[in-house]
């Protein structure tokens, strides 16, 4: 059975990446920081009593990063979904950002997804696979509009990040794919968005069905579209 781990599992697209790999049959370790007020997430557990399980995770606390490699032992993990994410600071001119706009976006966005992927390392199966969420909006070559600085600055860094996971973790087999969702109707994306979380995880979905060794490292649309760093 393929184990499945994934961040931000509570709401929005990581929620939806839960529900599509439990009907798939995958064994689903959900991660979020407060599993007893996720509400939804607390719903599929009842209909998936063995094979969904809940752990208490803030990704930017390392002794819970601790506790989830004590709850893993002995186990392994085949797909690891580093999903949660933060804005930060929306239409903030500028002349008005200030250094701390930085700090909670870049320890979640950034520093955050490679504490986990380091200490799930020893947890990571021969040949397992890695999706790091990221967005277009850190395409640098993307930007004609401008502005969103922490968030831009965020993605373009945990692009980078991803890029040197997939070379480093190449000889263990592990294939690493960094993921633009799509503009996706969640709390982040807000109403307006183009696609749903249905749309946008089963393409990403299907994008890891395919994806070997050979695609490690690429920055992916969720429809498999290469884009440009
Ligand atoms: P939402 O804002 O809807 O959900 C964010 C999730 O991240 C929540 O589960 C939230 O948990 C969790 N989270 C935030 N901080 C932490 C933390 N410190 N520890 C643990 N969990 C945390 O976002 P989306 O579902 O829309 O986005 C998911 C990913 O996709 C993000 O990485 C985002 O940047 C990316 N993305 C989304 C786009 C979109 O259009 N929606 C476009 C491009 C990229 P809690 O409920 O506790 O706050």
């Amino acid at each position: 059975m393929t184990t499945t781990l994934i961040t931000g599992a509570n709401r929005g697209i990581g929620l939806e990446f839960c529900k599509q790999y439990l009907h798939e049959g995958h064994q689903v370790i959900a991660c979020c920081r407060e599993p007893e007020q996720a509400d939804e997430l607390q719903a599929l557990a009842q209909d998936h009593i063995d094979q969904l399980e809940l752990v208490a995770l803030d990704i930017t606390d390392d002794s819970q990063l601790s506790g989830l490699q004590d709850y893993l032992t002995g186990r392994q993990i085949d797909l690891l979904i580093s999903n949660a994410g933060a804005y930060g600071p929306k239409g903030l001119p500028l002349g008005e950002y200030q250094a701390e706009h930085f700090e909670q976006v870049m320890a979640v966005n950034v520093t955050a997804p490679l504490m986990l992927v380091q200490s799930l390392m020893l947890h990571l199966a021969q040949g397992a696979k890695i999706a790091l969420l990221s967005s277009k909006m850190g395409s640098i070559t993307d930007n004609g509009s401008g502005g969103s600085y922490v968030y831009r600055a965020s993605k373009s860094a945990i692009n980078a990040i991803g890029k040197s996971l997939a070379i480093d973790l190449s000889p263990k087999g592990t294939c690493v794919t960094i993921f633009h969702p799509g503009w996706v109707q969640t709390d982040m994306g807000g109403p307006n968005a183009l696609i749903t979380t249905e749309v946008s995880v089963r393409g990403m979905r299907h994008v890891l069905e395919q994806s070997s060794l050979a695609d490690s490292g690429k920055f992916l649309n969720y429809d498999g579209t290469e884009l440009p760093w």
